[in-house]
């Protein structure tokens, strides 16, 4: 699985001057290689899911948060049957909404909740082997902070793969999760994951939003 992540970046025409790009790289995927998900701000979920559409995509879309409360009085809250009604996916407990906006795994617990019972399969981001994860999350995403960002660089894939065999021996993870790696993946380095026996599939962030490097990441991993 290859899964982007767009963060704060992009306005509408700047989405679909990408998703020109992407397809006029003539973009081709094997369902059967790999399935990509791309986690994009909530302004940009109803023209990318038209977009994606209309020219057949094989790309699956993603919230990058939800509320942890359903419909209602909530100002400025995005609910999950809101996002279940133009996305498939969405993450939840990214690094950098636990640092910067103080989410506790109690209010992570409760998105995950509200998530599930919309029918929304979840990416669950945790930091490191220590942070446990809630049952019945469809993915782990192991991103550690030291590798996310500008200026880091990618953790060692045998490190990796040891961290992710250990989170998934010590918090019984089942073996239908998918269990990928995020922090710092390029074209250069992501066969290299992915070669990992552990290592389902990678988390990208600044890669996935260049369209070129996002179809250079599929094509190389599905080359590994
Ligand atoms: C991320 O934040 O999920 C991430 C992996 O970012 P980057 O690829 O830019 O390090």
């Amino acid at each position: 699985l290859i899964a982007g992540n767009w963060k704060s970046n992009k306005t509408t025409s700047e989405a679909m001057e990408w998703l020109q790009k992407l397809s006029a790289i003539s973009f081709q995927l094997s369902a059967k290689e790999c399935s990509i998900v791309l986690c994009v701000p909530f302004t940009l979920l109803y023209p990318k899911r038209r977009e994606l559409d209309l020219l057949r995509l094989p790309i699956l879309l993603g919230a990058q948060d939800v509320s942890p409360f359903e419909d209602g009085a909530y100002t400025g809250e995005i609910s999950a049957r809101m996002i279940k009604e133009l996305a498939e996916w969405v993450t939840i407990g990214h690094s950098e909404r636990r640092t910067h906006f103080y989410e506790s795994e109690e209010l992570l617990i409760r998105k995950v909740l509200q998530a599930k019972k919309e029918g929304l399969r979840i990416i669950y981001g945790i930091p490191d082997s220590q942070t446990s994860v809630p049952s019945d999350v469809d993915i782990v995403a192991y991103e550690p902070p030291s590798a996310i960002g500008a200026g880091k660089s990618a953790e060692d894939p045998i490190e990796a793969n040891k961290v992710i065999e250990d989170i998934t021996v010590k918090q019984n993870i089942s073996a239908e999760t998918l269990m990928i790696y995020g922090g710092s993946v390029s074209p250069e380095n992501i066969a290299s994951f992915v070669a990992e026996p552990s290592i389902d599939g990678i988390f990208s962030g600044r890669a996935s939003l260049d369209a070129e490097k996002f179809s250079e990441l599929i094509q190389n991993a599905s080359n590994a």
